[in-house]
């Protein structure tokens, strides 16, 4: 598996919005009937028209499909295999089309190796791997599982389908859905290297017009990233929101709210658009709206279901005149952010009315770490004082909500992974030597939040203790303080 930190980056940042169209690099969809390969070569050329046919039979009547991708600002060739489809009767596995697929191996660079990750692997995707290593050699392979709309984390049908396709031998899959569009930010940040490498080498520069844009992010920092101010009433959430705004451009102002749901303020903040969601948060200004109802809204799990980055506002008045840094209410919103897998900070706000006070300065510092130990379940929460009436801390709060999303977004591959482990394992004495749990691999499945796997052999289990370390080490290892990190076991028999 490369590592993409491996070797210096050019500089040189290629455009593909500009390379001519001959130029293009090819991706090859490929994969036996019914995965959804034209349901992916569809959304990547943007046609929505019914071209998905529902039985896996009629690939008679398709040809191969050839079209340019558009893929946040990557353009590339598509090209749709039309699958290497078994013809049972013949007693081969790979049929006539495989033979044309053959051909058209030549002409791409890429392949998308797709399966369904509902079904697990069938033995006709093993043939396919089989077919890939023989015919493929040259071609630059990423198993994607599909139809992973399906499955989710929780109860690990997802670690269970990335398990199996790990083991397809071509590094690690991604899994998304061609059909809802989910995961097609991660499809982003697998290709972008790739065909950047690529056109680095086998374009030269007059065929890409324009160059030297600093850009070298990857699709997170295209999408917008959904921000949740959430706090008690009079905490100062819209304050610090207006001087949020004030900063910088507003792309879409808070509409004069005629019901709760209808305001959407979205914003550029350092060239990221900013989506602020759970506007109700901070909405809460009229009378009615500050008892207790406001607070079940910012509770409500479909709100903060919505955001990427809560980001949670103190009063430190109320710090200060209080024995503790959260209130109750307070503690519940926090929790209930990390549980949602939210990546959450701290704000505290008002902090120009301790200024006088003499004890000032531990009131401030007992601060983070006392509400690090009201929220145990994540680690390294960043927290910010600010003081939004005077406009001070804006921009900190900003930068420290766009570190934590980015944060929230990290992949790491499974080749660091596992070089990190060993050095973990050897670190660590595990508690009890005699059942000394073996973790064959480790590799993360999903981003935001990170999501990690460890893949057990035999039905051995980490301890409680253990995981929690090794939850601990990852995060302070990687540096994601404030980022709900799940680790996942299975047992690979
Ligand atoms: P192909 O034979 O590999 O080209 O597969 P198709 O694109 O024709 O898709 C086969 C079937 O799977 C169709 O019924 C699609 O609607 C369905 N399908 C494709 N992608 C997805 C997906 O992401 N999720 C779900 N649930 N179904 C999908
Ligand atoms: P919200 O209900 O959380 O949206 O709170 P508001 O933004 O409406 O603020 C509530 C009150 O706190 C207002 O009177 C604000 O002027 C005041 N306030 C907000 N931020 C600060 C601050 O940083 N310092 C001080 N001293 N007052 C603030």
């Amino acid at each position: 598996v490369d590592e993409p930190n491996a070797k210096p980056r050019s500089l040189r940042v290629v455009d593909f919005t500009k390379i001519h169209i001959d130029k293009l690099p090819t991706v090859i969809l490929i994969g036996r009937p019914n995965v959804g390969k034209s349901a992916l070569f569809n959304r990547l050329i943007r046609r929505r028209e019914a071209l998905v046919y529902n039985t896996p039979n009629d690939h008679v009547t398709r040809d191969i499909r050839d079209g340019v991708a558009k893929l946040g600002d990557l353009r590339f060739r598509v090209l749709d295999s039309a699958g290497l489809e078994a013809e049972a009767s013949s007693g081969s596995v790979l049929g006539r089309t495989a033979t044309m697929t053959e051909n058209i191996l030549e002409r791409a660079q890429f392949a998308l190796f797709m399966i369904d990750a509902r079904d697990g692997l069938q033995p006709m995707d093993l043939d396919v791997g089989k077919w890939l290593r023989k015919h493929a050699k040259g071609l630059k392979i990423i198993v994607v599982m599909n139809k992973a709309e399906l499955l989710d984390e929780i109860t690990g049908s997802l670690a269970s389908a990335a398990g199996a396709a790990y083991r397809l031998g071509f590094g690690d899959p991604i899994a998304l859905s061609a059909e809802t569009g989910l995961g097609m930010a991660v499809l982003y940040s697998a290709l972008r290297p790739l065909l950047e490498d690529y056109a680095l080498h086998s374009i030269t520069e007059e065929e890409i017009c324009g160059t030297g844009s600093s850009e070298n992010e990857d699709v997170s920092s295209k999408l917008p990233i959904q921000l949740a101010i959430v706090g008690r009433p009079n905490v100062g959430k819209s304050t610090l929101l207006n001087a949020i705004l004030q900063e910088n451009r507003v792309l879409v102002g808070p509409e004069a709210g005629l019901t709760r749901d209808s305001v959407r303020v979205q914003f550029q903040y350092e060239g990221r658009n900013i989506f602020l969601v759970d506007t109700a948060g901070w909405l809460g200004r009229t009378g009615q709206e500050k008892g207790p109802s406001s607070l079940s809204i910012m509770q409500s799990r479909k709100h903060l279901m919505r955001a990427h980055v809560v980001a949670l506002v103190l009063d430190a008045e109320e710090i200060a005149s209080g024995r503790r840094s959260m209130k109750h209410s307070e503690v519940v919103i926090a929790r209930r952010a990390v549980e949602e897998g939210r990546g959450l900070v701290v704000v505290v706000n008002k902090i120009d009315l301790l200024k006088g006070k003499r004890n000032y300065e531990s009131l401030i510092s007992a601060v983070p770490e006392e509400i690090q130990t009201l929220i145990p379940q994540v680690s390294g929460i960043p927290v910010v004082f600010v003081s939004a009436l005077e406009g001070k801390g804006r921009i900190a709060v900003m930068r420290e909500v766009v570190e934590t999303y980015e944060k929230w977004c990290l992949r790491l591959p499974t080749a660091r992974l596992n070089r990190w482990l060993c050095k973990v394992m050897s670190r660590h004495s595990w508690k009890d030597n005699s059942t000394q749990p073996k973790i064959k691999y480790f590799t993360q499945v999903k981003a935001r939040p990170p999501t990690f796997v460890a893949f057990m052999s035999g039905k051995i289990q980490l301890s409680d203790t253990e995981l929690r370390f090794l939850t601990r080490s990852i995060k302070e290892d990687f540096d994601l303080g404030g980022i709900p990190v799940r680790i996942m076991q299975r047992s690979l028999s």
